[in-house]
């Protein structure tokens, strides 16, 4: 039976007065990739700290968080990590999310971004579940250079199996996102573009940023949107969507029908100022964002079953939250490129 959520007492907006719509809840810290930008070997070894189950929210603590934000104005719910199909019996999650319904009786929208090595297993217990969509992450169709990328070994046709399953069970719209740098995978850029036309997938670039603090990201690594969208422009013409402030992506589709592509320009264009987002990692932290200072420990409230507090704790983040840090981040790169800003674990906090 579905689950319709009563509003909170008052709207929670910001003192840009953006609304908080989207949650993207990490279930998980670990992953079965090494990806190098991402979480790179040498960092990420056997004896790294990653957390003990017991230090991960239930499913219940996630369903009772997720009932918070809904009641507050989240319409849409990401699972992420670390990758989200290493957790256990995630379509069990997932079916409780998707009986959630909004204060005004809308269906909560349970999306999922995962590294695809366990979709093709997974995708039709996913759909029945009530998963709406998902993003798969590939950042090269070249199997030597997609492996060398994840660093595990992990051959792409595996991924694209993922991908067929869920375009197959009806995950629509499948979303591809890749991370594109100068020394990993540029040359990969068209591969995929061609790859994705008239496939059913829409296929993401997204620059790649000096999040997580586990990689020495530098500027001069960035493939601008602008960079990616002029190369893929001279095989083929590019007509511009209309989008929502909120998107991160600017969307195009290809004149000839092909479907469409997008480029996302976090470093060359930060999207901040729109940002309807918060963040909660898996051990329960609150962000504001992937760049935010600081998070706020949710695990007490819900461990002591405490919920008003609970919804008390995040509306006054949220109220409080005046940054746009993807935009200001950029001004606070200031010293010859090194950064001066608090890194926050994108395997934790989730993509
Ligand atoms: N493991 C899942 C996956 O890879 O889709 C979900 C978590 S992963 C942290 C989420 C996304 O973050 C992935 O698409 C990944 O490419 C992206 N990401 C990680 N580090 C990044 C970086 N430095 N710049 C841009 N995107 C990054
Ligand atoms: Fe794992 Fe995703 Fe990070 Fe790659 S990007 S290491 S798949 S969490």
């Amino acid at each position: 039976m579905n689950l319709t959520l009563p509003a909170a007492d008052a709207a929670c907006v910001d003192t840009l007065m953006r609304p908080l719509k989207d949650l993207r809840l990490s279930v998980i810290d670990q992953c079965n990739f090494r990806c190098t930008y991402c979480m790179p070997k040498e960092v990420f070894t056997r004896d790294y700290p990653f957390l003990r189950a017991a230090e991960r929210l239930s499913f219940d603590q996630m369903l009772t968080l997720s009932k918070t934000f809904v009641r507050l104005g989240v319409e849409k719910i990401r699972i992420t990590g670390g990758e989200p199909l290493l957790r256990k019996d995630l379509p069990r999650l997932v079916e409780a999310l998707a009986r959630l319904e909004t204060p005004d009786g809308k269906p909560v929208e349970i999306a999922m971004t995962t590294n695809g090595a366990l979709l093709a297993a997974q995708a039709r217990a996913l759909k029945d579940a009530g998963l709406a969509r998902v993003t798969v992450s590939l950042d090269a169709l070249d199997d030597a250079v997609f492996r060398a990328m994840n660093d595990a070994d992990f051959p792409v046709a595996r991924v694209l199996d993922g991908i067929d399953a869920a375009l197959a069970v009806g995950l629509a719209p499948v979303k591809v996102n890749a991370v594109i740098s100068k020394i990993r995978n540029a040359d990969q850029i068209l591969p995929l573009a061609r790859h994705f036309r008239h496939s059913g997938v829409k296929l993401r670039f997204i620059e790649y940023m000096d999040v997580g603090g586990a990689d020495g990201w530098r500027l001069d690594q960035v493939v601008t949107a602008a960079e990616m969208r002029a190369l893929i422009e001279r095989e083929f013409a590019l007509v511009p969507q209309p989008g929502r402030a909120s998107d991160t992506a600017d969307g195009f589709r290809y004149m000839d029908g092909g479907g469409e592509v997008g480029f996302i320009a976090s470093v060359s264009a930060p999207f901040g100022g729109d940002c309807t987002r918060a963040r909660v990692s898996a051990d329960g932290k609150l962000f504001l964002c992937l760049f935010a200072a600081h998070s706020v420990d949710l695990r007490p409230l819900l461990a002591a079953g405490r919920t008003p507090q609970l919804e008390q704790a995040v509306r006054a983040s949220w109220s409080a939250r005046a940054d746009r840090y993807s935009e200001q981040r950029g001004m606070l790169r200031t010293d010859g490129g090194a950064r001066r800003y608090p890194v926050v674990r994108m395997s934790l906090v989730g993509g």
